[in-house]
């Protein structure tokens, strides 16, 4: 499919920048006008990917953390976020609600279940020790 327009950016693995990667996505998804509540499942899933970078890729360091989103002919868009961090062992199990590695009872374990029910499709692949990527579609209703 043909790719109508594309950004990229990259920033440090700091929390402080969570909120940045999200409304830099919204911005550039919302030349397809979308619907707000819409517009707002992408943020709460780019939101849940970027902190997993941030928390789980790099846990002890600041690493670089990339997204690239897209837009293609017909009006799917599409959006990667990717680390070079300490990778997934078990990307299946890893994705199933209530999933957590976190031991200290401060996360549910609900991160992919989210991106999972507020984007149409989510796609992770992942190495232990090389890092993981995460790509997630969605098509927007078309309003009027
Ligand atoms: P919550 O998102 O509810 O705060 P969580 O982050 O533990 O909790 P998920 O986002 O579903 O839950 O992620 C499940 C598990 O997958 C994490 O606990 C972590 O072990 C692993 N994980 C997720 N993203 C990454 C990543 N980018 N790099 C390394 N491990 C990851
Ligand atoms: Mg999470």
């Amino acid at each position: 499919m043909k790719v109508l327009n594309e950004m990229k950016i990259t920033f440090p693995s700091k929390s402080v920048n969570e909120g940045y990667a999200r409304l830099a996505v919204a911005a550039f998804a919302s030349q397809l006008d979308p619907p707000v509540d819409e517009l707002a499942d992408v943020k709460t899933a780019v939101s849940e990917a970027v902190t997993n970078c941030i928390v789980h890729a790099y846990p002890d360091r600041v690493g670089k953390i990339e997204i690239c989103a897209r837009i293609f002919e017909g009006g799917e868009f599409y959006v990667k976020v990717k680390d070079w961090g300490c990778g997934i062992e078990d990307v299946k199990k890893a994705m199933e609600p209530l999933f957590t590695t976190c031991k200290n009872g401060e996360r549910a374990g609900l991160g992919f279940a989210v991106m999972e029910s507020f984007m149409d499709k989510l796609s992770v692949r992942s190495k232990v020790g090389k890092g993981t990527c995460v790509v997630m579609k969605k098509k927007f209703s078309q309003r009027g």
